[in-house]
């Protein structure tokens, strides 16, 4: 049986992200959106794993589809994983980037080296017709920067330092962010996952 993959986001360019490495399951793609699916959804989920499967059966509950979710955030070492599954709540949702980054990098005075180590990381959480869930995550590594820089990406990339590049994350372009980033990476997994299950099915 054909499946249709239902991605629980309203986000214009993860569905874009989504649609380009998911294309060749053979699958039609939709957001929630374009299901018709907008459903109240508390992430009150304490890992990304949690809050990732959360939003997946909050969608799942009203199609009978594959339902993905992601959850995402950067994780800092030295601040005892902070901002983490917070990320986007960090010192408050209208609070700008340029405060949270500048904030980040205030917080880390002092810290030198591998102490200033951090990293993105994505957990997506796939809710299957029969209700099953199957999860996938993946990293992105880094340190944080001693000052903000880059114009590329959004959120907290321009102070994630990417040492193989030697710059940071919001000075790479789309392409080279995509090939390497947690949430690339993390659908990659995952659409491995998704053939194995659909070649069994058929
Ligand atoms: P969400 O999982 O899409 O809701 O993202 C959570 C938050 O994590 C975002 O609002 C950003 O603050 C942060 N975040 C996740 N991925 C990235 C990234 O690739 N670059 C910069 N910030 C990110």
């Amino acid at each position: 049986m054909k499946h249709r993959i239902v991605f629980a986001t309203g986000n214009v360019a993860k569905m874009r992200e989504i649609r380009l490495i998911l294309g060749d399951l053979g699958c039609e793609i939709v957001s929630m959106k374009d299901a018709g699916v907008d459903p109240e959804i508390v992430e009150n989920g304490k890992t990304f794993g949690e809050n990732a499967e959360i939003k997946a059966r909050a969608v799942w509950q009203y199609t009978g589809d594959i339902v993905l979710a992601d959850d995402s955030g950067l994780v800092v070492d030295y601040i005892g994983g902070e901002p983490g599954i917070y990320s986007a709540r960090y010192m408050g949702e209208d609070t700008s980037y340029e405060i949270k980054n500048q904030n980040i990098i205030d917080r880390l005075e002092g810290a030198k080296g591998d102490q200033r180590s951090a990293r993105f990381v994505c957990n997506i959480a796939a809710v299957l017709p029969d209700g099953r869930v199957i999860h996938t995550e993946a990293t992105m590594e880094g340190q944080i920067a001693c000052r903000p820089a880059g114009r590329e990406g959004f959120g907290y990339d321009p102070i994630l330092m990417i040492p193989e590049y030697g710059v940071t994350s919001a000075e790479l372009t789309i392409e080279q962010k995509n090939r390497i980033s947690h949430r690339g990476k993390a659908l990659e997994a995952m659409k491995e996952e998704l053939k194995r299950i659909l070649e069994e099915e058929a």
